[in-house]
């Protein structure tokens, strides 16, 4: 018996007004989940309505007291880990120390920005005139509708979730339909750990309506979007039209410098990890390798033999390195990708075909091409799966260069023994990460993450920038003078 699973709105779970609904499928085995109930304009309504509510309520509360149901919620996330990690491998498909991760990652953002609840800083900062007080603070936005994909299907609503809440606002969140599950069960841990009734409320759906609705809603005071850059170009343009706030972190197509100094046993295992963890399917994933050229045909020899030694599979499965890609229309996009690279003039190397360990799911295996010339459309597109483009180059300029060669610039790395190598890699590659001597992918909470150039609008999530994303700057001037006092004015005497 599948289990049918409702809309959440005003602390309840509530049919929709629709009646229709969607299955949740295991990329691996395509076994059918759970139903999920589609959401209708009706029922974003009430959504909208249930956080207003929640809102006028929630925002009066003090932060430390607001934070202190996030940290129940961080420990009910680490009391669950396991059960969570086996639901989200199913769900969509990564390794299970991945997934573990992806929750650990959950739990991490909970316990940082539920930290913020007892900071919330502004300034305080001088006055041009005399007996003048001046300071910032932070004040909540309203409702906020947040929109998530599928890649990290806990940690990135919770990366939203829990500063938008500590900071003092309302959510209607809207998660990837590849994976509803684990955005209910986050729902759900939010619920048990006090989050009072509209605080968050979850709507079901496809991005085309479910989505576009919550975007076009009017009473909707900001969206904060993480996915692909069409969709997100889409919503900026919509947001303006009601003037919302968005913030976007949209796609990558992250390079990893491999210089001639560097350790290249090091920088082997952190371009596989980069590009073929997760199958390839993060914004940060390593898509694009350039290799300085005295090392270049030793490293391709070395890399050639680890990837074909990878193991694809079920992704439960303690001997699978690479787990399933997450849908056919993905798995049909990487093909076209592969066909693209071929008439391109790029030299297969390995993979580039479907891949089959016995089960009837999405699997592909890794693929390198080398030969890769910057202009080529596998050098510029976000392929979002497994496969790798090499390039050569011959010193650290040009390597730069290449590194800044596209619209995204999300994540990067540098390969170096050489202090002033990696400085000058800091210094000038387009990127709002830059690893050195480590993959692509591996941020931590407690930094900024977001990108330049098409991969966002600026904004950063996470670090010191989270609550940032989610509050209003107020300045507050407290003349204690008693008479009025002009500034520019009686300040220039
Ligand atoms: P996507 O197709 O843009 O979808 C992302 C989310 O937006 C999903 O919830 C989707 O709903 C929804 N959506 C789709 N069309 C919409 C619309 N017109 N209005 C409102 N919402 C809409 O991206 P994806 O394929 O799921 O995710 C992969 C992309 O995300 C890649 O480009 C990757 O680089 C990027 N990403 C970026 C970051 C980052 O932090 N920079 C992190 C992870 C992933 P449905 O699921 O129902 O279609």
């Amino acid at each position: 018996m599948i289990q049918e699973y409702k809309l959440f709105i005003g602390g309840e779970f509530k049919d929709s007004s629709t009646g229709e609904v969607f299955d949740d499928i295991n990329p691996a085995t395509l076994e059918n989940l759970a139903t999920i109930q589609i959401a209708g304009a009706k029922d974003i309504d009430r959504a909208v309505e249930a956080a207003e509510a929640g809102f006028r309520l929630w925002s009066k509360i003090p932060a430390p007291k607001r934070a202190e149901i996030l940290f129940r919620a961080a420990r009910i996330l680490q009391e669950r880990k396991e059960e969570l990690a086996v639901l989200m491998t199913k769900e969509m498909g990564k390794v299970l120390p991945e997934t573990r991760g992806d929750v650990q990652e959950a739990i991490d953002i909970t316990n940082y920005a539920a930290g913020e609840g007892r900071r919330m800083l502004g300034e305080t900062t001088t006055s041009e005139l005399k007996e003048k007080f001046c300071m910032t603070v932070l004040r909540p936005i309203g409702v906020v509708g947040l929109i998530t994909p599928w890649n990290f299907p806990i940690a990135i609503p919770a990366w939203k979730i829990i500063p938008a809440v500590v900071a003092g606002n309302a959510v209607v969140f809207k998660p990837a339909s590849d994976t509803p599950l684990l955005a209910l069960k986050l729902v759900k841990v939010l619920t048990e750990a006090g989050l009072p009734p509209g605080v968050i409320n979850l709507i079901t759906g496809p991005g085309g309506t479910v989505g576009k609705a919550l975007v076009q809603h009017p009473r909707i005071k900001a969206i904060s979007f993480t996915g692909s850059l069409d969709t997100g170009k889409w919503i900026m343009e919509e947001c303006s039209k009601t003037m919302k706030r968005v913030s976007l972190e949209l796609g990558g197509k992250n390079p990893v410098i491999v210089m001639d100094d560097a350790d290249l046993e090091l920088a082997l295992e952190g371009v596989l990890w980069g590009a073929f963890g997760t199958t390839g399917q993060r914004c940060t994933a390593t898509s694009r390798l350039i290799l300085h050229e005295k090392i270049k045909d030793e490293f391709v020899k070395r890399l050639l033999a680890k990837v074909k030694a990878l193991r694809i599979g079920d992704g439960l499965l303690p001997e699978t390195d690479i787990g399933p890609i997450i849908n056919k229309a993905q798995l049909e996009k990487i093909e076209k990708y592969v066909k693209i690279g071929k008439e391109e003039g790029a030299t297969l190397l390995f993979g580039g075909n479907r891949s089959d360990p016995g089960l009837p799911g999405y699997f592909f295996e890794p693929t390198l091409f080398a030969d890769v010339r910057p202009e080529m459309r596998i050098a510029q597109e976000e392929i979002f799966g497994p496969v790798l483009g090499i390039f050569t180059v011959s010193d650290l300029e040009e390597a730069i260069e290449l590194a800044n060669s596209t619209k995204y610039g999300l994540s990067s790395a540098i390969y170096t023994g050489n202090v002033g190598n990696a400085f000058r890699a800091i210094e000038k590659i387009e990127a709002g990460i830059t690893y050195v001597n480590a993959p692509t992918i591996g941020a931590e909470v407690h930094l900024p993450f977001g990108g330049v150039k098409g991969t966002g609008n600026g904004f950063r999530e996470a670090g010191t920038e989270a609550i940032k994303e989610f509050s209003e700057v107020k300045a507050v001037y407290i003349d204690y003078s008693g008479r009025l006092q002009k500034a520019q004015i009686d300040s220039a005497e």
